[in-house]
């Protein structure tokens, strides 16, 4: 089934409310074979709906719409698409009564405002789709051809309870024939460039067993997405289960996990296996790797803490780096990487120190160091560990906090591609 999705408020147009809506419909809707064709934004202005609700019917004759049911004046998507329609708002007890009981459950003062009628006015031979969690019915309205609109409220939490509990048994009720599924899989990778990676997968330019295959560059890495479409259940996962082992295969150790998964997870998970500890010395992140790895629940396991050496003074005394190697080569250099590295191994017990020292800017570069240049560094003398103490130079691009970021990433990722369990060829 091919729908259309127009999302509705001037909010989402002004950039002031990111369009949730739409994403988590696309994917609930995708899961049970419903394909999101087209999505549109459009203002509380009735014209504008109006329009954007008759162009999606002329082309799929199936439009899902969220927002713009409530009690206000900015409220017009009720009325555009009945009028749409030809068919008269009528005022409908049933449901008047049920805002009413709803309005004196959740003790609110006072009668009901006389503005929450209008949320009673139902286009004429309407569905009602009944809102457990709000005051705001969704409505299904359906022409003698068949064409429909279901309207939703706009407050996600109301609108994802009726996707779940109206929309989607409306839908499947409706469904003939062996019902389909969108379904995608993500393998995440790092440490290796948008083209570099589609270099590797050259071969698979056409797909992978027949699917698309996405690129999505992000600050973590380059996430990589197929997808496959209008497929059964089972035979979607089994095609899904090939495709990610193809890639896992041909990408090799640059994917370190799947979904939304995050790196310091992962490394987190892989020191737990080897019974390693962590620790960190952090100077131009200033505890964001620390922050990342203490985010992930049961990280105690593993990290015991660090320090954040942003003074030189602090890299000193906290972390014994050497006054005159600071002096010689500068905070931001190989050997200081080194020290605090070491330093914040040897200083809390710790298995493995990892630092880092850059210049995240968007002053403070020069010639020889530009901004982005960035040194991290590993330290590990223990017997579990196979590579070498490992420190890494880097200029990474975007701005302050990117910068920052990039680095944790790929300080995690040295630690990751160090430990035993994550080597590979
Ligand atoms: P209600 O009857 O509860 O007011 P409604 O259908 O009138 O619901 P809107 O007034 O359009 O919904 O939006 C209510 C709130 O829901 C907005 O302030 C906004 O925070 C959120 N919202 C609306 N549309 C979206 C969307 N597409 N994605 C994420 N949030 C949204």
């Amino acid at each position: 089934m091919r729908v259309e999705l127009i999302t509705i408020g001037d909010e989402l147009l002004l950039g002031l409310t990111v369009d949730t809506n739409a994403a988590y419909l696309a994917r609930e809707l995708g899961a049970v074979g419903v394909e999101i064709v087209r999505r549109a934004t459009v203002g509380d202005v009735a014209a504008d709906i109006a329009n954007a609700v008759a162009d999606a019917l002329a082309r799929t004759g199936a439009v899902v719409t969220t927002g713009g049911l409530g009690p206000t004046s900015d409220d017009m998507t009720k009325p555009a698409i009945a009028t749409l329609f030809g068919r008269e708002l009528e005022f409908d007890t049933d449901t008047y009564e049920r805002i009413e009981r709803r309005w004196q459950s959740r003790g609110l003062r006072g009668p009901l405002p006389a503005t929450n009628r209008q949320q009673a006015l139902i286009p004429r031979g309407a569905i009602i789709l009944a809102n457990d969690h709000g005051t705001a019915p969704g409505i299904w309205l359906e022409d003698a051809q068949g064409r429909w609109v279901a309207m939703l409220p706009g407050v996600p939490r109301e609108m994802r309870a009726m996707v779940a509990d109206r929309l989607i048994p409306r839908l499947r009720a409706g469904a003939q024939g062996a019902s389909t599924v969108v379904r995608s899989r993500t393998l995440r990778t790092t440490g290796i460039a948008e083209s570099a990676a589609a270099e590797r997968l050259g071969p698979l330019a056409g797909g992978v067993e027949g699917m698309p295959l996405a690129y999505l560059p992000g600050l973590d890495g380059v996430d990589l997405r197929v997808t496959a479409r209008g497929l059964p259940d089972s035979e979607a996962d089994a095609l899904l289960e090939s495709a990610a082992a193809r890639l896992r295969e041909m990408m090799g150790a640059f994917v370190y996990g799947e979904g939304t998964m995050d790196l310091a997870a992962v490394v987190l998970d892989a020191c737990r296996k080897c019974g390693l500890h962590l620790a960190v010395g952090e100077s131009c992140t200033g505890g964001l790797l620390g922050a990342r790895l203490t985010s992930v629940p049961g990280s105690s396991e593993v990290f015991l803490g660090g320090v954040i050496a942003y003074d030189n003074s602090i890299k000193e005394s906290m972390l014994g780096v050497s006054p005159g190697e600071l002096a010689d080569v500068g905070a931001v250099s190989e050997p200081v990487a080194t020290a605090m590295a070491r330093g914040a191994r040897t200083r809390t017990g710790a298995d493995i120190g990892v630092a880092i020292t850059g210049i995240a800017g968007p002053t403070g570069g020069s010639p020889t160091r530009p901004i982005g240049t960035v040194w991290i560094a590993l330290d590990h003398p223990g017997p579990q560990f196979q590579v070498a103490t490992e420190v890494r130079h880097a200029i990474f691009v975007g701005d302050r906090e990117e910068i920052r970021y990039r680095s944790t990433q790929t300080a995690l990722d040295m630690i990751r591609r160090a430990l035993p369990t994550q080597r590979s060829s």
